[in-house]
């Protein structure tokens, strides 16, 4: 990108933020990143000078500064981009609107400066895009509660020191009955085990299944209203889909720019690849995907800087983004032939990275249905019998 900050019209404070968050990937992300993946190895030190730096919860930042952080940590890895669409997005979001006092001063700060790492149990065996099916249970007794249940695909689950587990009080009720309480790591009766299996992606990630068995809080840890669970679910969602929507900004620019860089310097049949027409019309084509996804984006977030609800905008954003970056990573990996076929190219683990942000945070095809809803709205003449 010749010039952001003229061309997407970002006012001097978010370019600020956008600057400090590339030179951040420059120096500290990029010389480590491919044997993190390699090794799948999570580094509690990133997260602390991501924490140092400002980084995951910029302070006085718009909405659209985040997006610009999430995009320049994308370009170049994908694990901590994930990191903190968790930490800030999905933890330290529901904390800061939700929590009572106590909880937030016990945990903001910390969790801000990344000595505190969070992290958000929704997904279950038999539960992942139904969130009222959950089978996670959340009993009252006394001025406690006590839960008991599983939770898989848990992001940062091994590694957190708190967790905000959503659990149903009514199965009958389902979103209804859903809450959400927050759990510090070592309290009796969690057990924790990475997932089974190598990831495809995100491999510097901590990906943790978890067990809670007669796990005891106090009452006072819920957080947000009795049965109000599903609302700090997809208040933090949107937080965190619109990161991701972001994140993917930055994998779809990385793999536009290595393509551009090859196709000018490869040389086939006596010309520039990029000189033959299939290959100039697949760069047009992404070029203009990312154009078409970077205004989505900062479309939703610029509402939302507003005070305008930008729900349906961050749906719309998260499913053009995600897949438009995902058929870029593909090109690219065509486009480059043999040498992407290896990670001495970060175009395969772009590629491994971005199938997962077209799942998390809410599937492809759970957007659409947000998205269809949002069109149709509610059915008026509903009096068949019909569900
Ligand atoms: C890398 C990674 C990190 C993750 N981190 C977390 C985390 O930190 N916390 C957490 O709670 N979870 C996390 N997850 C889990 C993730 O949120 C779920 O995988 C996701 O919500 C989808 O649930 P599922 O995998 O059970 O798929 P399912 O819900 O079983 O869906 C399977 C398929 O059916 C489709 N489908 C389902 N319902 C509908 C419908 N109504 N209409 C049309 N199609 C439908 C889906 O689109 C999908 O294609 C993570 C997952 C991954 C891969």
């Amino acid at each position: 990108m010749e010039n952001y900050a003229r061309e997407y019209d970002l006012p001097p404070e978010d370019e600020a933020w956008r600057l400090a968050a590339a030179q951040f990937a420059g120096a500290v992300l990029a010389p480590l990143v491919r044997d993190a993946d390699r090794e799948g190895r999570f580094s509690h030190d990133v997260v602390g000078r991501l924490g140092a730096a400002g980084l995951i919860d910029p302070a006085g930042a718009s909405l659209l500064a985040r997006c610009l952080i999430a995009e320049e940590i994308g370009a170049v890895d994908g694990s901590t981009r994930g990191f903190l669409a968790v930490q800030a997005g999905l933890v330290l979001a529901p904390i800061k609107t939700f929590a009572p006092a106590a909880l937030r001063e016990a945990w903001a700060d910390r969790l801000a400066a990344g000595t505190a790492i969070g992290a958000c149990a929704l997904t279950e065996p038999e539960a992942g895009s139904d969130l009222g099916g959950m089978r996670t249970t959340i009993r009252a007794d006394g001025e406690d509660v006590v839960i008991d249940g599983q939770k898989v695909w848990i992001t940062n689950g091994g590694v957190a020191d708190v967790l905000l587990v959503f659990g149903q009080t009514d199965a009958a009720l389902r979103t209804r009955g859903l809450e959400c309480y927050l759990v510090p790591s070592d309290t009796p009766g969690i057990t924790r085990e990475p997932m089974p299996g190598k990831e495809l992606g995100h491999r510097a990630s901590d990906h943790a299944q978890l067990r809670f068995e007669g796990v005891r809080v106090p009452r006072a840890n819920r957080i947000g209203e009795a049965c109000k669970g599903f609302d700090v679910a997809m208040h933090g969602l949107e937080d965190g889909r619109l990161n991701v929507a972001a994140g993917a900004l930055g994998i779809h620019r990385a793999c536009l720019q290595a393509s551009i860089a090859f196709a000018r310097s490869r040389r086939q049949f006596g010309k520039r690849i990029g000189d033959f027409q299939q290959v100039g019309a697949t760069l047009a084509d992404m070029d203009t995907e990312l154009r078409a996804a970077r205004l989505l984006v900062h479309h939703a977030a610029r509402l939302q800087d507003r005070g305008l609800d930008n729900a349906h905008a961050v749906s719309a954003a998260k499913l053009y983004a995600t897949e438009a970056a995902l058929k870029a990573a593909t090109n690219a990996i065509q486009l480059h032939g043999s040498r992407a076929y290896s990670d001495e190219l970060p175009l395969e683990r772009h590629w491994r990275d971005v199938i997962a942000l077209t799942i998390y945070e809410g599937t492809s095809n759970i957007q659409r249905v947000i998205l269809a809803r949002s069109l149709l709205g509610k059915d008026q003449g509903k009096s068949d019998g019909g569900n």
